[in-house]
């Protein structure tokens, strides 16, 4: 069967770590089977979806590392909805309901004091064509409602194992609102079926809707797509992320410099049993994790792992990864590259640290050291420079100075450097060169 999945973000605000969960999952599951990933703005709420929102999708995706084969819009797929919507209406499986939010609140209140659950009721179901017609004429205009079945649906989850979804516990489910925009349950189901889509993988939030939605699959007569639901990240408190709550977004990230690579690494790999190491590639990521793999239980974010995932990517980058943002930044070289990524906790950080070759520096010498430093400068070794060079001349030091340990080897870090952290001093002063390390020397 060849695999075609599906990530549908609501362009209702800017993506944040608990929706590129999904959006990665999905496209792993894709590349592990050879299959197509469809990006599917559900931008049917016109109240609060915008086309901003949509394109800062498209651009928080690409900047994660995503190219989806299709992006298609809710919005301008009406036709279909209205197809399945007459299609249902025929079937007599929606009905148009009259009541207004204030009478809905009253019977659901009404249910509550007589102990039993506030299901909608289905009073709508005994309208005659009269009263609709006389409720039309008093200027109300209906929603329509999804009449379920009411049997068990059971499903095999592909995370979660053996579902099973009791619609006779739940209200039918208003399908189009009294404006006539449709809410999200039947376009998902109607754009599945004319998408082909195999393979559902979304958030476990979505599982009781899963029940509803496999009984418009079948009243419609489409194929239902196999479901995978994962778990929710939450934040280090517990929390969900939520665009409502201003939850740091995908973009936030980007524009404090992490790498995409450690995003999509704590987006989906928390709550997992694959461990956070850092992968280097998004394909290593897909090959790696299935989604058996995923946890049952909760799957909190630690920012600190974050950082620490970050710091690790760029400890272990290619040059070559490298070489164009480093150009960009104005900061050239190989062996730099090599020697003081090390000690980066964001890219941008190389900036700062690439001042260490290029100077200027200024020395930081105590008093105490003086004596010692100007020995130091008299012993550097004569050019050509290696990396044995750094032995030989601290070497020749501890023997004329009597100095060992930090303090022989901290001065000379505080003046070459002028930190007391940094890049190994062997490999620093092979780069420097002699007449450098002459300069900085006091
Ligand atoms: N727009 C829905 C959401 O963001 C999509 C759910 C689904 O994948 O079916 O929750």
């Amino acid at each position: 069967m060849s695999v075609t999945v599906r990530w549908a973000p609501s362009p209702t605000g800017r993506i944040h770590l608990g929706n590129a969960r999904p959006a990665l999952l999905n496209w792993f599951f894709a590349r592990r089977h050879g299959g197509k990933y469809v990006l599917r703005m559900d931008d049917t709420d016109w109240a609060r979806s915008t086309r901003e929102f949509a394109d800062g999708i498209e651009v928080d995706l690409d900047w994660l590392g995503v190219k989806p084969d299709l992006l298609v819009r809710q919005s301008e797929r009406t036709a279909l909805y209205d197809a399945a919507r007459d299609k249902l209406i025929a079937a007599g499986r929606l009905y148009p309901c009259y009541e207004t939010e204030e009478e809905l609140d009253r019977k659901r209140a009404r249910a509550r004091l007589l102990g039993k659950p506030p299901i909608y009721d289905r009073a709508a179901l005994d309208l005659s064509d009269e009263d609709k017609a006389r409720l039309e004429a008093e200027g109300r205009k209906p929603h329509w409602r999804f009449k379920l079945d009411g049997k068990p649906v059971i499903f095999e989850d592909l995370i979660k194992g053996k579902q099973t979804v009791n619609t006779a516990s739940m209200s039918d489910p208003v399908l189009i609102r009294a404006d006539g925009s449709y809410l999200y349950t039947l376009p998902s189901v109607v754009d599945d079926i004319d998408l082909a889509i195999t393979h559902v993988i979304r958030g476990e939030d979505h599982v009781s809707n899963t029940g509803t939605q496999i009984e418009i699959f079948e009243a419609l007569g489409g194929p239902t797509p196999i479901f995978g639901h994962h778990n929710l990240l939450t934040d280090a408190q517990g929390q969900g992320f939520s665009k409502r709550l201003g939850s740091q977004s995908i973009a936030d990230y980007r524009e404090e410099g992490f790498e995409p690579l450690a995003v999509a690494i704590m987006a989906t790999l928390t709550g997992t049993s694959v461990s956070v190491e850092a992968f280097d590639s998004l394909d290593a990521i897909a090959e790696k994790l299935e989604l058996s793999m995923i946890s049952h239980g909760s799957a909190r974010f630690d920012p600190a792992e974050f950082a620490a995932v970050n710091a690790r990517l760029l400890h272990a980058m290619p040059y070559e990864q490298a070489a164009n943002r480093l150009s960009a930044l104005g900061v050239e070289g190989e062996a730099g590259w090599n020697l003081l990524r090390e000690n980066l906790n964001k890219f941008g950080d190389i900036v700062e640290w690439n001042e260490l070759l290029t100077g200027p520096i200024t020395p930081v010498v105590a008093d105490e050291d003086r004596e010692f430093l100007a020995l130091a400068k008299a012993a550097l070794p004569p050019e050509p420079w290696d990396l044995t060079t750094w032995g030989t001349w601290t070497d020749a030091l501890k023997a004329s100075t009597g100095r060992k340990g930090k303090a022989l080897f901290l001065p000379l870090r505080m003046a070459l450097t002028g930190r007391h952290d940094g890049p190994e001093l062997k490999s620093l002063i092979v780069l420097l060169g002699r007449t450098e390390c002459l300069a900085r020397l006091p």
